[in-house]
């Protein structure tokens, strides 16, 4: 699909710009090159079409134009999201409610915050990935200003009860911030229907370009400025728009709605052959993430007796890639914190796989991967010892 070689199955980590949405773009780099603030008739042609991109994003979220801020994508969003919160209801609390699997956009947010005086509940989830409706209830104290619970996670792609969270944060008056970076795209999200105050997204996770994404914010949210200077964004985001990918933005989330459901259904159906292919092929196997709440393109596997990193080069060897729940970007050893969270011992974790499917996979992709991958899996625990010791034993993990 659009000249793209090799097996890609790491579209939870980028995804390609789709040909449409390139075409769109292209002429705001040349003849469409004016300031949209400008007054002349430069900047207002370029100014109609950046809100035609709001509208297509309010379109796709349910929301009002008027509640949609274009970001540098994903990370700024909910960077902006949680601290513009925090400061800017400073007065009426410092507790901050989140989950122990976030991305890090939003941990290391969360951190930062904990230095200057804030407070913060790290919930843990279940086994499969979920937060409960309950933890989140019993950790509001009069202090709560801020719930922010990502809506599906980027690694093991469990999808939280968004809609209850929603409404819990609504009846007792506390924002609802949700990381739904993996999710637009993927799934059906309405931000009124289901008691959504802010919402992060970005467009380089559904075909769009990178390095810009939005933050829904509904009316009547209190936030501090987080870029200041000029009036854009309605004097709440400073700079003079990233206009090519606002563009890219729109015309990608238009796409991805168009075809949602038949987009979904058809990956689905992909990463439900890879899953019982694998699992079946592959003694001392686990799947990590819920069997049925998880995002359409992502399968997250745990061999015990190998090595993630060991098993993503011989994948890589071979033109396939995926990506390993083990090594975190920094680059140190430590398993990610997700499958730990999610229970996993260390030395299970360090053998872990994700593959994220997409627009790009086909039934022979993963007929490939079923071929290449139990014999990879088999050769690399061959150099186990451990493995010497369980063979024909008990193959639950
Ligand atoms: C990719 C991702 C981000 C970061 O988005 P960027 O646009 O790359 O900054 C944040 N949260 C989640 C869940 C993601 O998957």
């Amino acid at each position: 699909m659009d000249g793209i070689r090799g097996i890609y199955m790491d579209h939870a980590a980028t995804t390609y710009t789709k040909r449409e949405v390139l075409e769109e773009m292209l002429p705001f780099f040349t003849e469409y090159f004016g300031n949209p603030s400008s007054i002349h008739k430069f900047g207002r042609d370029v100014r109609k079409h950046v809100d035609t991109a709001r509208e297509r994003v309010a379109k796709a979220l349910g929301a009002d134009p008027s509640e949609i801020y274009f970001t540098a994508g994903g990370s700024e969003a909910d960077n902006w999201a949680v601290k513009g919160t925090a400061y800017a209801n400073k007065s009426k609390g410092n507790h901050i409610i989140t989950t122990n699997i976030e991305h890090h956009a939003l941990l290391h947010t969360c951190e930062y915050l904990e230095k200057e005086g804030f407070e913060v509940t790290y919930l843990p989830v279940d086994e499969y990935g979920l937060v409960s409706v309950e933890d989140v209830k019993n950790a509001i104290t009069d202090k709560t200003i801020l719930i922010s619970i990502m809506y599906a996670n980027n690694e093991i792609g469990t999808i939280q009860p968004i809609e209850e969270i929603g409404k819990l944060a609504r009846e007792k008056g506390i924002y609802f911030h949700t990381d739904a970076v993996q999710a637009v795209g993927s799934v059906k999200i309405d931000v009124k229907e289901q008691n959504i105050d802010m919402l992060s997204l970005s467009a380089h996770k559904f075909y769009g370009p990178k390095g810009i994404g939005v933050l829904y914010v509904r009316k009547g949210v209190k936030l501090i400025n987080f870029v200041h200077g000029g009036g854009q964004e309605r004097g709440r985001r400073a700079g003079t728009e990233n206009v090519p990918g606002i563009i890219g933005l729109g015309k990608a989330i238009e796409l991805a709605n168009e075809n949602l459901e038949e987009s979904s259904k058809r990956i689905m159906g992909l990463r439900d052959k890879l899953i019982k292919g694998l699992m079946d092929k592959i003694p001392y196997t686990r799947l990590n993430g819920h069997p049925v709440k998880r995002l359409p393109g992502n399968a997250n596997f745990s061999f015990q007796y190998i090595e993630g990193e060991s098993l993503l080069l011989n994948l890589d060897m071979k033109g396939i890639a995926g990506s390993s729940g083990s090594a975190c970007t920094s680059g140190s050893l430590d398993p990610s914190h997700v499958l730990l969270a999610i229970g996993l011992s260390h030395e299970i974790a360090h053998g872990s796989l994700r593959l994220s499917l997409g627009a790009v996979n086909t039934e022979e992709d993963i007929d490939y991967v079923l071929e290449v991958l139990p014999e990879i899996v088999e050769r690399l625990r061959q150099m186990s010892p451990l493995y010497e010791k369980v063979k024909g034993g008990n193959t639950n993990v």
